[in-house]
Formats: C-alpha cells, structure tokens, sequence
C-alpha cells in the first residue's frame, strides 16, 4: 500500500486463533500500514498478553472475567488499556477503529460484529457462525448502518475478489470449492470411528480446530453457502459446490454468457486476509507464489451428499428459514465440541444436528433477541441428547 498514508487502526477480535495469528503476522509485514488499537482473546491471558506488547496496541480484552487479574498482572507497567468480558468486547467494538478483524470462532463473535456493524464499521469478516446464526438480521443492519463487509473465508473472498457489484445481475450461479475434507475418499463405514486427531489434520488447510472439524464433515462448506447468500444476495438454487481436493481454486463466478471468473493462489488463508487488510488496494506480502507448472493437475468431483450429510442439511435449513439456520450452527457448535472431547462419535455430529432442526423446525425469528433465545435453546437440546444418550448418540471413547 502507499508508504505515505497514515496508517489505520485495527481491532483484531480474536487475535490469538489462526486468523488472528495470520492477521498480525501480515501487520508485521505491512511496514507500519497499521496501529494496532484492540486485540481480544477469549483464554489465552500469555499469548495476549504477547501480542498486546509486541504490537503496542491500545486495548487488550480477555472474554473469560475471571482472567482479569491475570491479564492486568501480566500487562503490568504497559500502557496498554486492559478489559474483560462479554459487555468489554462489544465495548471495544464500538471504538472507532478504522478496520475491524472479525476472527472469534462461533456464534460467541455475535455480538461484537453486530456492535460493529452498528456503528458503520468496516468489517474483515471471518467469522461466519455470525452470519448463519443471524444472517437476515446482520445484513439488514450492515445497510442500515453503512457498514462494510469484506470477506475473509477463502470461498467469499475469492468470490469478492471476481465478482462486480455492478454485474451481479449477470451471474448464473456462484461455485464453492471445497478440499473435501481429510474423509473425502473414507468409506462410511469407517468414518463411523474416526479420532479428533484425525479430523483436525487438513489435507491443505491450516486452522482452528472447530473449522477443521467442520470441514471433515463439510459442515464448513454447507455453513459457507450459507454465508455466500448472505453476502452475495443468491438464492441456495445459484450457489453449487464442487470438489477440488488440490484447494488452488478458491472459488468461481459463473456469468450468464458463459464466462467464468476464479481467484486462485496458494492454500494459504494469509492470501484472502491480506485481500482484506488492503482493500481496495493490495499490499506485497512474503506468501510464496503459487507455481502452476510445480501443481501440474486440477481436478473437480461432484460432493458425495450420502457420506456428507451435512451439505443437505445446510441447504435445508438454508431454503426452511426462520430459524433453522440458527439451530444448525448452534447444535452443530455444540457436537463439534463434544466430539472433539472424545464423547461423541464422528457421525453423531451431523445426527445430532438433524435431530436439532426437527425439533425446532417452524421456529421464526424476530430481533436480536428471539436469535440469541433460539440459540441458547438449540444448545440446550443438543446437549441433553448427547448427554442423556437417548438414541444411542452417546459412546465411549475407547470402544
Ligand atoms: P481459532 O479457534 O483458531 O481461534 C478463535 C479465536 O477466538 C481465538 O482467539 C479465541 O481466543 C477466540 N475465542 C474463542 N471462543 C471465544 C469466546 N467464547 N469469546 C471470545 N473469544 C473467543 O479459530 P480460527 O480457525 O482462527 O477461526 C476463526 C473464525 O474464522 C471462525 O469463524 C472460522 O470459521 C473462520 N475461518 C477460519 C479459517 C482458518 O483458516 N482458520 C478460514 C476461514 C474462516
Ligand atoms: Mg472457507
């Protein structure tokens, strides 16, 4: 970006997950574009802290109260603001901050977004459990207020990056690429058994452990068409996903004249957050080119919707509305939580979810707060069914 513009204060909320890390890793790269004015984190007080001191930022939240002391202590003699709790995140997204990484994981980022988007912000955006718990109430805010989205995921970030705003009416549909997962060739059978270790170790990708659950399953990608119509205004019929296990095709947009647009790079989500950092510019970065000659082979396959449930049922609760989408990321947060502490099989997760959207299926949704009452619902039935084993969904670890 031009050396001479006055740099730009950044908030980082949740600075110490993997988009954070990225994101502060590309700030380090960007020779002073930025002042970093917030960074959050929910229990990592060390690294926080670390973070708060290497970047000289303003303000450090941590969202657990009771680690207050501990982040005050470890910041002792800083000059560095220090907060805790959920009222101090949202607190610190009202600051004016001139951009605001979105990168808490799961519906927990909610709130803080919405105080965003509430007061116009300009918003990097990858925290998509926000938009599909509250999708229709989020972007009816972002117009509202004249906030800005710009898309983090790899998916709508290489779909922003191609996509005309002024040519949206000659788009036929939106192609999602998805890796398929580390299951993508498992038989059924054999998923059945499958350890946390085992679906947190993407083929490609380096993330968190909930997104890398969520890719296993393809939850991730049923989530992300989800989180495409929001941003994007398609219906689910104009949003396909295909398979590309190579992940070098970020995404696509089909024209109606035939044309088809793609963002491609190296699978490195440090690509789409510097996109993010610098628009509309773009800022030089040291993420190795991707070399297409060494890549030699693309290769495409339809998602097999029989081992993947989870695509069905996103697209289900995508065109069911009201609040199912609310109940699928809810029940689905809650199952990934539970299998990755070994209580509950691999394919119990997207059963468990299907069990969530048949009990609430009719719900509608009004404001913020019928939202965040659904939510706290679908979680509640989504824990007693794993716990009270009804249905057999509960089984030991070992077995
Ligand atoms: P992560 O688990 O690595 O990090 C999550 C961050 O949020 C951490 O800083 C953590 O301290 C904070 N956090 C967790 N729970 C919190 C809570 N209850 N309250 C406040 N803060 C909390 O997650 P990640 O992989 O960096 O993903 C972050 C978001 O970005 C997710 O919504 C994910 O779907 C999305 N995303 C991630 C990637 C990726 O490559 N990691 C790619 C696309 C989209
Ligand atoms: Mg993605």
């Amino acid at each position: 970006m031009a050396e001479s513009a006055e740099p730009r204060s950044l908030a980082v909320f949740g600075s110490t997950g993997s988009v954070g890390r990225s994101t502060l890793d590309l700030v380090a790269q960007s020779n002073g574009d930025f002042q970093v004015d917030v960074l959050t984190a929910h229990r990592s007080v060390s690294e926080l802290a670390e973070q708060a001191r290497r970047h000289g930022c303003n303000l450090a939240v941590i969202a657990e109260p009771e680690l207050y002391g501990d982040l005050k202590d470890a910041l002792a003699g800083e000059p560095i603001e220090v907060a805790a709790g959920a009222e101090a995140l949202v607190e610190a997204a009202e600051r004016a901050s001139d951009l605001v990484m979105a990168a808490i994981v799961g519906a927990a980022g909610l709130p803080a977004t919405m105080a965003a988007v509430r007061r116009g912000a300009t918003i990097a955006l990858a925290n998509k459990e926000t938009l599909i718990c509250a999708g229709p109430l989020v972007m009816e805010a972002v117009s509202r207020h004249g906030a800005t989205f710009l898309p983090v995921d790899s998916e709508h970030n290489a779909i922003f990056q191609v996509l005309e705003d002024k040519q949206i009416d000659c788009v036929d549909r939106i192609v999602l690429t998805a890796s398929g997962g580390p299951f993508r060739t498992m038989a059924q059978d054999d998923m059945e058994a499958v350890t946390p270790a085992q679906a947190v170790a993407h083929p490609n990708w380096s993330m968190g452990a909930k997104i890398s659950v969520d890719s296993a399953t393809m939850m991730n990608k049923g989530l992300e068409i989800i989180e495409a119509h929001h941003l994007f205004g398609l219906p689910n019929e104009q949003i396909d996903v295909v398979v590309h296990p190579q992940s070098i095709i970020h995404s696509l947009v089909a024209y109606k004249d035939g044309s088809m647009l793609a963002q491609l790079g190296v699978p490195d989500m440090r690509v789409p957050i510097a996109y993010a950092l610098s628009w509309p510019q773009r800022m030089a970065t040291n993420i190795p080119q991707l070399d297409l000659v060494e890549v030699a082979t693309l290769t495409f396959e339809p998602p097999d919707m029989g081992r993947f449930p989870a695509l069905r049922l996103a697209r289900e609760a995508l065109s069911g509305g009201g609040g199912a989408p609310t109940v699928l990321n809810a029940a689905n947060e809650v199952a990934v939580a539970a299998f990755l502490e070994g209580g509950i099989g691999f394919l119990d997760i997207c059963r468990t979810i299907e069990r969530a959207l048949e009990r609430f299926d009719g719900s509608v949704l009004g404001g913020l707060e019928d939202v965040l009452a659904l939510d706290a619902d679908a979680r509640r039935f989504a824990t007693e069914t794993l716990s009270n084993g009804s249905g057999g969904l509960v089984r030991a670890v070992a077995q």
